[in-house]
Formats: structure tokens, sequence, C-alpha cells
């Protein structure tokens, strides 16, 4: 088969909600990636932040192939040893928590949406603030959460209850909070919308309204978990705790894998029979995830990703002193954005044809999110692409 081979059957038979790059990717390791043709690429943004230890980490690979051949799926009736170690794991690496598993991010934002319901009809609220530019998922719920026009356009009627402020706005939060508010939900650096990092003024003082006004804080950690900030996740940069907590996206090292972690402190307002997934958590996912957390502290991990996030980040301030168009490069660690003053289609399109794989969001914003298992050598010779890349679009 060749790429114009599996372009036809695109063609022919997949519902067309996306829009490809006319690359197909077959084989990947580490960082970098082969096409169909066996021309290679460095992966600047594996698999849109899920293989965050790369593509095909051995201690998750070889952790699946032992288990697949064990047991792939039981359903939730049973207990299931990998899933209980699972949750363990990700109360240890956050707060004092309990989980809930299911299979994507949207998923887990839909399971915050159902508790802070369950937990708003018991104090007699109902409402949802979420944030201007964010992204939460494509489920109509999680669409609905998302507060970007252009995801919900053509769905409603939506779910209702929903409100939006401006990020980062305390005054905003304040006017928009009323007696029906139940919760409130933030992605500590927004990533489809622009990676927008929140500031700790701002993460502050939603922390002390929400305990003052008894509203739940939910943080969407969907694609700023794992240790792509340099730490597990992205809220321990600021000395706070949320109440719930979604995961997902590199949760899993690849295997679709997601998770609502909820504070203990709560009571547990999805007692039995009011939530589940089939697949939620089976023991072919839990077991991969139990391995990306074993493998991020075993190899120190989160230690590289800062390391490398700020000498990554070095590297392209020399190119925002080179190139005007740059505005500003935002960020933490490893989740990086560079916005420009013009469209960022050209650059990522030239940097695939120079074998370099990046993102652009919001028109204006490249995403830069390599593996945390990054290295220097890989980081100058990404570099050095993007730097032709952008000399070529003067
Ligand atoms: C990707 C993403 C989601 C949705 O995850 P899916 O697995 O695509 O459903 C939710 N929240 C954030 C912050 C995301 O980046």
């Amino acid at each position: 088969m060749k790429t114009a081979d599996v372009q036809k059957l695109y063609a022919e038979y997949v519902l067309p909600t996306y829009t490809h790059l006319p690359v197909c990717l077959v084989k990947g390791k580490g960082s970098r990636v082969w096409d169909i043709e066996g021309k290679e690429y460095i992966d600047f943004f594996p698999g849109w932040a899920v293989s965050g230890l790369g593509h095909c980490p051995p201690s998750v690979s070889s952790a699946i192939k032992h288990q697949v051949n064990k047991m792939i799926h039981i359903s939730n009736n049973y207990l299931n040893c990998k899933q209980a170690q699972l949750a363990a794991m990700i109360s240890k690496c956050s707060f004092p928590s309990k989980a809930f598993f299911c299979n994507s991010g949207a998923e887990a934002i839909e399971s915050a949406i159902k508790f802070a319901r369950r937990y708003g009809k018991e104090h007699g609220k109902y409402e949802i603030i979420t944030m201007e530019q964010s992204f939460h998922g494509r489920t109509l719920a999680a669409l609905t959460a998302t507060g970007q026009l252009k995801y919900q356009d053509g769905f409603d009627p939506l779910p209702q209850g929903f409100k939006y402020v401006k990020f980062n706005s305390i005054a905003a939060l304040k006017e928009t909070i009323t007696p029906q508010t139940a919760a409130i939900i933030l992605e500590p650096i927004q990533g489809e919308g622009g990676i927008n990092v929140v500031s700790k003024e701002y993460i502050e003082a939603v922390k002390r309204i929400c305990s003052k006004e008894k509203l739940l804080l939910i943080f969407d950690e969907v694609q700023t978990g794992m240790g792509r900030t340099g730490k597990m996740f992205a809220y321990q940069h600021f000395g706070i705790e949320p109440d719930l907590m979604t995961l997902a996206k590199s949760l899993g090292g690849g295997v679709p894998i997601g998770a609502l972690v909820v504070n203990k402190k709560l009571k547990n307002y999805l007692p039995p029979g009011t939530h589940a997934s089939t697949f939620g958590g089976n023991p072919l996912v839990t077991t991969a995830a139990l391995a990306v957390f074993k493998t991020i502290k075993k190899n120190k991990l989160l230690k590289n990703a800062q390391e490398m996030g700020n000498y990554l980040h070095t590297k392209l301030f020399k190119l925002k002193e080179k190139y005007g168009f740059i505005k500003e490069i935002r960020g933490i660690g490893l989740m990086i954005g560079v916005e420009c003053t013009k469209e960022g289609k050209g650059i990522v399109e030239r940097c695939m044809e120079k074998g370099l794989l990046i993102n652009c969001t919001q028109n204006t914003v490249l995403r830069i999110m390599p593996a945390i298992t990054v290295n220097k050598t890989l980081i100058n010779r990404a570099i050095r692409i993007l730097d032709e890349a952008m000399q070529e679009t003067i």
C-alpha cells in the first residue's frame, strides 16, 4: 500500500470528520515516526499529546504484551487488580482520591459533569462555569462545557446550565457566580485554546472562591497531566488542589483510557448504578497506565521534562529574536505555544516536508509538545528544521 491507496479508501469509506495531512504513519519509536513510504519524521506533537512517553515506549509495550496474553477484558462487576493498583497510584501521585475509569477525555469530563450535577442537586445548585477558549471534548455535554462557539455550532439544543467566563479574570468569575453555581471547570494550561497558562493569582483566587462558596473545583488535566509540564500534574505548580481532576490522553501511553479523579474528602455523589463504562479501566489499559507511571518515576522523566522544557524554551526565544512574526512564547515544561502574527499553517507544512511534525492551534499558535523522553540532540534537529521553515515563509 502507498499513501494514495490509503487516501482512496478513506475517501470511499471513512466519514470525513477530520482534515488529514497527506501522510500515513505506520511505525514509531520514541520521538521518531515513519510513514508508509519509509520517510522518517521527528514527532514533536506525538499522537496529539497521547504518546507522552514517545511512540511504543519499551516498558509500556512489554507490559501490554504480557497482559494481552493473560486477560484483555473483564467487566466492571468483577474485581480487577490492575484497576485497583492504578487508582492507588494516581492517588499517591496527586491527592488523596478515588478514581472512576473511562476511555477518553470527553468521557472523563462527562463523568465530572455528572458528579457536579449530583453534588449540586444536594445543595440546590446546578450551574457549571467554564472558561472562554477552553476545550473539554466532543460529546454533547463536553462540547457545551467547551467555551468556543465553533465546536457547538449546529448541535443545539445543548444541555442547559453552563456559563462561560473570561480566562484569568477574577472579576469576570465573581460576576458570574450565582447561588445556583455548583462547579468551575478549568484547564491549568489551555491546550487547544492556544497554550494559555493560568496565572497563579487567578488559580489561587478560584480556589479561595470555591472553598468559600462551596463550589466544586474541577481541573481538566487531560492534556497537561502525566508529566507534560515537568510535574506529574500541572496544578502542582501552583500549590493548590482541585476537588475533581480529569485525565486521559497520555495516561495510557497510547491506549485509550480516561479517568475522573475525586478528592476523598468529598462524598461519593455517583453511588452504584449512577454511572458506568463497559470498557472503562479494563486490565489491558490499566496495565499500560501503571507502566506509564512507573516509567515516569524510574526514568526520572519529570526532571527531564523540566530540563528539556527549559532548553527548548531557550532555543525558541532565540528564534523569536530572529523572526519578527513571533509574537509570544508561552507554556510550562514541554507544553509550549509559539504565537505568531500570521497563520501557522504554512510553517507546519514546511516542517512536515522537512521531516518535523508539529501542530498549529487557533490559526496562529504553533503547538510544540514533544515526548517527555526527548533529548537535546532531537531538540537541536527540530529547531534547525523549524528555523529553516520559518525562514522560507517570511
Ligand atoms: C483532548 C482533550 C479533551 C478531550 O479528550 P478526548 O479523548 O478527545 O475525548 C478534553 N480536555 C482537554 C483539555 C483535552 O485536551
